[in-house]
């Protein structure tokens, strides 16, 4: 099982693997207790589609909680460097909420519009999927930021 999710009106096409929404599976805040949990996305980009073939995170120095998660911003930068040689482009970020279906807070949205200086822009935004508690696909959000507007997919 894969997702597929057309981004807007560009002809450019994200595929969100098995491996990928399997991990977003493992990370769903369903206990009381779960944290939020979060990371990066990477993937493999032929012509319009982009395969996101991998999520990381989340990461024993980011600091989590029940409604908030602070990446380790040096760690990320790292996996960006390590991936980005063998055809891996950082393609966005991920991240949990303790909400079936879950929306994008003003930080997420600050944080994306930060997120541009992160990394050389691969496609024509960078890819924010907010994992809720309800099975998939209902309970994954999926915008694309490109530092000043926000596309809901
Ligand atoms: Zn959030």
């Amino acid at each position: 099982m894969s997702l597929r999710i057309p981004l807007g009106d560009s002809a450019e096409l994200v595929i969100l693997t098995d491996a990928v929404l399997e991990h977003f599976r493992r990370y769903r805040q369903l206990r009381k207790r779960d944290t939020e949990a979060g990371g990066q996305l990477f993937g493999r980009i032929q012509g319009q589609t982009i395969t996101i073939e991998e999520a990381t995170g989340p990461r024993s120095s980011d600091i989590r909680s029940r409604y908030s998660y602070v990446p380790d911003r040096k760690a990320e930068q790292r996996e960006i460097n390590e991936r980005f040689p063998s055809g891996l482009h950082f393609i966005g970020d991920w991240h949990t909420h303790p909400e079936p279906i879950p929306h994008p807070s003003g930080t997420d949205l600050d944080n994306m519009r930060e997120c541009v200086n992160k990394s050389r822009r691969a496609i024509s935004g960078f890819l924010l999927i907010i994992v809720g508690t309800a099975p998939q696909p209902s309970g994954l959000h999926a915008s694309l930021h490109n530092g000043k507007d926000t596309l809901l997919l």
